[in-house]
């Protein structure tokens, strides 16, 4: 039997002397000991990869969206942050294939995604290792113009590939929607902790928030909750907040629907600022009255990493029901 972290988790001595940790381990439940009815070599051999690296990842929180343009990669970028600066390891995916911002969200230069043998390298950026789609497009003005197979196989080479090494956590920043892409993302992330929903606070985002916790029902993940993003503007001139959609549809649906609200996040220019600039708005105007909403309703997923259930599931195979 192997023995494990204080966590729960397999020690990963193994590595350094040229065995996979699964080699080690001894867990005989997980799937990735063992190869499926009809899997040929290759196929086994990289289904036992994407486990392994997702075995090395405490928690693992999806960023959905019902659709595009609602901040959803503001708000994946800021839990990232948040997270870093509670202490935790913390790696930021972006696989929003038509639309990765985080690069520029984050100062990052488009084409300098770097890879050394068989692994993608992320970014280190003050602790927080980031990949997206964009290190490896030429400009932020290409356009992915991919078929469903081609993105699938690009989701499945970022969290099989890039070497994350241990995290508490990692941010996935989804495709927006409930097609093919989320749930790839959603599948092959094994177990998903949680999700986290971000939609703008008009009753018009309510059917795709309802989808999206549908979308989350189906494939098991539990909600972490629904985040109304762009609910009210800030004044650059007294900071007052003034509603200028109608608020509370976010609120409203998530009692509805019966999942948590964590809050409502205003339109602050300074977020689009520091976004352009290529600075997290988070740690860059730490002491504004917006970036302390948005650590209000952050807060609770750090203790995610701490709570009772520490064990990794990795490898543990899920139904997945296809209804609607
Ligand atoms: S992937 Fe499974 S078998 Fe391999 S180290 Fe992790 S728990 Fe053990």
């Amino acid at each position: 039997m192997h023995n494990n972290n204080n966590d729960g988790r397999p020690e990963r001595a193994a590595s350094g002397a040229g065995l996979s940790v699964c080699d080690t381990c001894g867990d005989s439940s997980c799937s990735a000991t063992r190869r499926r009815s009809g899997e040929s070599d290759q196929e086994f051999r990289e289904r036992q990869k994407l486990e392994q690296r997702m075995c090395r990842i405490r928690r693992k929180i999806v960023v959905l969206s019902g659709k595009g343009g609602v901040g959803k990669s503001t708000v994946a970028v800021n839990l990232a942050v948040a997270l870093v600066m509670a202490g935790k390891k913390v790696g930021l995916l972006d696989v929003d294939i038509h639309g990765p911002s985080i690069p520029t969200m984050l100062g990052l230069k488009f084409g300098s995604g770097q890879g050394v043998g068989d692994e993608l390298l992320p970014i280190d950026l003050d602790g927080l290792k980031v990949m997206s789609l964009g290190l490896f497009l030429p400009g932020e003005d290409e356009a992915v113009i991919w078929r469903g197979p081609m993105k699938t196989a690009l989701i499945r080479q970022f969290l099989k590939d890039v070497a994350w090494g241990d995290l508490d956590f990692l941010v996935v920043d989804s495709p927006p929607g409930t097609g093919d892409e989320p749930l790839s993302v959603c599948q092959m992330l094994g177990r998903v902790d949680g999700a986290l929903i971000v939609t703008t606070p008009q009753r018009v985002a309510a059917v795709d928030v309802r989808k999206s916790i549908s979308f989350c029902r189906q494939l098991r993940v539990p909600v972490l909750g629904v985040v109304e993003n762009m609910s009210g503007f800030v004044c650059p001139h007294c900071g007052n907040i003034t509603p200028i959609l109608c608020a509370g549809g976010g609120q409203q649906l998530a009692e509805e629907m019966k999942v948590p609200f964590l809050g409502s996040i205003p339109m602050d220019p300074k977020i689009a600022e520091s976004s352009d600039h290529g600075r997290a708005f988070l740690s860059h105007y730490a002491d504004s009255p917006t970036a302390r909403i948005m650590r209000e309703i952050i807060q609770p997923l750090e203790t995610l990493v701490d709570g009772s259930d520490n064990k990794t599931e990795c490898g543990k195979e899920k139904e997945l029901s296809n209804k609607d």
